[in-house]
């Protein structure tokens, strides 16, 4: 459930299905060799706000300060903390730290982040995030791309596809940086003053307006793809054609924006349809001078992250979400305060076979018994009783085959296990 604050809290009716839908991101992370890291809730503000800051444009640092979260030092010998607001800068600095020469490293984390942004109340959103390092091949842009798709897939989002774009390298992006800025500074007046700011500080940011007039200038201005080099061409050409080989369906997009600088070449979007629009649902490219900047190391780096939140509304949003079967359970009441020690003794046996166990913690008659098992969805139900205990004998109820039996004692757990292999829930 969302809170108007952005605060997430999971009753159970939900985590049933967040635990299938991190079952599936982990399954299919594991195929790929990906190692699970997770991360600290609470982070050294300093080590964030300097990451953040190279992250973003230094020219943004207004922007860095209000979206991250401080808290207070708890005493002058820590310095302050925050919230984690993201996972790329920790994976980093811990990469940087761990790293040998032409090493790889594939890590993930799942988990939620939080953010402030501008004017706005504090949120907590969770996010995947994916990185592979140490590699600068396109072979390893296509490796996380499917990646990013195979998961989508296996959560039953059977129509994602990529937007792909290419944002050049240390070679040809100066180039268009430069005549963005003078087509901006020529088409002042046509552009809003929150477009121009934008634009003019990251002309890859997407500065997401609904102005019309913003729109028209922006597209009739330069794209970074009638900018790139020779290798960069090829690069992004073998990325489009090893994505269409394995048959992902993708559309080169040349206005994909980020809104973080960093990414050099390849960068993509994860895109499924919602009420016949475009739902970016995750994205992501290659961020090797980011790396750099962050651990003063050559550490080429390619990732991207899923908005799980999103994910998670879109698969409720079509009923993807299946029951896994209910497993075996045995109710189990007493009708005397003397025999609940027998009932947790029964109990425990029952455990020792994987039974899950409902114990009545009330005194009822046999119907309201009936009734609270059948209530709980349980398979069997005993009911311990003085005067059957007395003749060595136990109540046992199929209830679904509402059919019941008195049992010795001494032979409860096999009557229990022939039970669970005739309903076939072993
Ligand atoms: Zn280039
Ligand atoms: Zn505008």
């Amino acid at each position: 459930m969302k809170s108007s604050i952005g605060i997430h809290q999971f009753m159970p009716d939900k985590v049933w299905k967040w635990k299938v839908l991190e079952q599936k991101v982990a399954h299919v992370l594991s195929l790929h060799d990906y190692q699970e890291i997770r991360l600290s809730v609470l982070q050294d503000y300093g080590v964030i706000h300097q990451g953040i800051t190279a992250l973003m444009q230094k020219e943004d640092v207004v922007q860095v300060t209000e979206g991250i979260i401080n808290l207070s030092q708890p005493n002058n010998d820590l310095s302050l903390l925050t919230l984690r607001p993201e996972g790329t800068i920790s994976v980093l600095h811990h990469t940087a730290n761990i790293i040998q020469d032409k090493e790889i490293h594939r890590f993930y984390y799942l988990g939620p982040m939080f953010r402030k942004e501008l004017g706005k109340t504090p949120s907590e959103f969770h996010q995947l995030g994916v990185e592979l390092l140490g590699s600068d091949s396109v072979i390893s842009e296509n490796e996380v791309i499917s990646l990013g798709i195979k998961i989508c897939q296996s959560l039953g989002l059977k129509d994602v596809y990529l937007h792909l774009n290419s944002f050049g390298c240390q070679l040809c992006r100066p180039v268009f940086i430069e005549d963005m800025k003078k087509y901006l500074k020529d088409h002042e007046s046509e552009i809003c003053e929150g477009c121009f700011t934008r634009l003019y500080t990251n002309p890859f940011s997407d500065p997401s307006c609904k102005n019309e007039g913003c729109i028209q200038a922006i597209s009739r201005g330069p794209q970074v793809m009638d900018y790139l080099c020779p290798k960069c061409r090829t690069n992004f050409a073998r990325v489009k054609k090893i994505q269409a080989n394995l048959a992902h369906q993708y559309k080169v997009n040349p206005r994909l924006n980020k809104n973080f600088a960093y990414y050099n070449e390849t960068v993509f979007d994860f895109v499924v349809k919602h009420n016949g629009e475009d739902l970016v649902i995750g994205g992501g490219g290659r961020y090797d001078n980011l790396s750099q900047m962050i651990t003063g190391k050559n550490i080429p780096a390619v990732g991207f992250y899923l908005n799980i939140d999103l994910i998670f509304e879109t698969m409720e949003r079509r009923e993807l979400f299946i029951p896994l079967d209910r497993s075996f359970s045995v109710y189990i009441a007493s009708q005397s305060d003397e025999l609940e020690m027998m009932m947790m003794q029964v109990a425990q046996e029952l455990h020792i076979h994987d039974i899950k166990t409902v114990l009545s913690t009330d005194k009822h008659s046999i119907e309201e018994d009936i009734a609270l098992a059948n209530k709980t969805g349980c398979d069997l139900l005993i009911v311990i009783r003085d005067d059957n205990v007395r003749e060595g004998k136990l109540l046992m109820r199929n209830l679904t085959k509402e059919h019941q039996d008195y049992v010795g004692l001494h032979e409860i757990t096999s009557e229990v296990l022939l039970a669970r292999k005739a309903l076939h829930k072993e």
